[in-house]
């Protein structure tokens, strides 16, 4: 793991490790297959920040005969969130009577989070679960916690493992948190 990153002018510091994802993401996977082991789940990656972690937590899941889908809505700009969700690429699939298990990055406001869960209901699906990586709670505009949580952290601007900042760096294989906000 390097020791600082400087993207786009702003520094960054080593905050969660490979290792510890790992650790989280088996806990999570474990959660999910003790809830909907017997039935047959469809997945729901939320593009693009949710890519990594919906490919290690699928394959830890382990569901043969559950399926995995992507959709791709929108709300941030730069380090701040627009407070509008967009959608960009819609559901194409049929969930009437299916358990749903969303597969996001972070849940922040909890907007696009309300949102989705709204949207999806509307489908009559049997149930709808949420799973997300990271949770700040504090940020919260909604009151809306997830199912699964990977991690629950401070409001504070992180990249790495699928996280970008305008698009670059999700190839990090850790999680690194804005050095400004780094106590
Ligand atoms: P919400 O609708 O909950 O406010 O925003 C969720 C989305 O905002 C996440 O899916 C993610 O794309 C983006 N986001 C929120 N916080 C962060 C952060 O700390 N780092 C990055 N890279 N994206 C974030």
């Amino acid at each position: 793991m390097e020791n600082q990153i400087t993207v786009d002018g702003l520094t960054f510091v080593p905050y969660i490790t490979r290792d510890q994802i790992a650790e989280q993401v088996k806990r999570v996977a474990d959660e999910i297959r003790n809830d909907l082991g017997d039935s047959s789940p469809i997945f729901i990656c939320v593009l693009n920040g949710a890519f990594m972690f919906a490919a290690d937590l699928y394959r830890e899941i382990g569901i043969n005969n559950s399926v995995i889908t992507f959709v791709k809505y929108s709300s941030y700009e730069g380090t701040s969130t627009t407070g509008k969700v967009k959608e960009v690429i819609g559901l194409k699939e049929d969930i009437a009577g299916k358990d749903v298990v969303i597969i996001e990055d972070i849940v922040d406001t909890g907007l696009t989070a309300q949102k989705m869960i709204a949207d999806l209901k509307t489908r009559n699906p049997r149930s709808v679960r949420f799973a997300t990586l990271l949770h700040k709670p504090e940020s919260s505009r909604t009151g809306y916690t997830p199912d699964y949580i990977a991690f629950s952290i401070p409001p504070k601007f992180i990249i790495g493992y699928g996280l970008d900042l305008d698009g670059k760096v999700r190839n990090l294989k850790d999680i690194y948190v804005i050095k400004e906000d780094y106590a």
